[in-house]
């Protein structure tokens, strides 16, 4: 399809980075093209309201998911609320750890940022390991949100994110 094909091409692989043996997948292609950003944004709002009756928020993940999901956010008409890594947000917050391949981060949310029983989606622009967005869905179930799913530009396939998000799930535009 035209649009996907469009978002496809602006991505592009970087071989061992930030390490040896990691094939980084770049999406900085996409923002310096409108009519890729317009695609990725048109894709996304499409999945929503063709799965969704009603959803109260997008949530995006630092520092990529910033990119994505204000936009689709304004085309939904609902607000965007940060996830940031921890100690970047002032007032009273709360904090989920999760574990990385060498130890362990911290993700966390304004206390007041997501009310209990609110509708959500989580967005983020690449789906690896799934550690990152599980600890969004945990950071959701501490404010008592209500996860509708997880969105991603990029999903990669070998690395079995998905499962560990089960059961929430994931929509991703692209797979490798
Ligand atoms: P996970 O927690 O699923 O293992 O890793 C996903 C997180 O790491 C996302 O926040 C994503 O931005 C970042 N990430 C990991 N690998 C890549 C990659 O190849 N490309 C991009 N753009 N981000 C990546």
């Amino acid at each position: 399809e035209g649009k996907l094909q469009l978002v496809q091409k602006h991505i592009r692989a970087f071989p061992d980075f930030p390490k040896k043996g990691i094939l980084f997948r770049d999406i900085c292609p996409i923002l310096k093209s409108p009519a890729a950003l317009t695609a990725v944004t048109d894709l996304f709002e499409e999945h929503v309201r063709n799965h969704y009756q009603q959803v109260d928020l997008i949530i995006g993940l630092d520092a990529r998911g910033f990119l994505f999901g204000p936009l689709l956010a304004q085309r939904l008409g609902v607000g965007f609320v940060l996830v940031r890594k921890k100690g970047k947000l002032p007032g009273t917050t709360v904090c989920v750890a999760y574990d990385l391949e060498y130890g362990t981060a911290e993700v966390e949310i304004q206390e007041d940022a997501v009310a209990p029983g609110q509708k959500v989606l989580i967005i983020d622009d690449l789906l690896a390991t799934g550690g990152t967005l599980y600890a969004a869905c945990e950071l959701m179930k501490k404010q008592q949100a209500e996860v509708l799913g997880c969105m991603v530009v990029i999903q990669l396939k070998d690395l079995n994110g998905a499962d560990r998000l089960k059961p929430h799930g994931v929509f991703s535009l692209l797979q490798y």
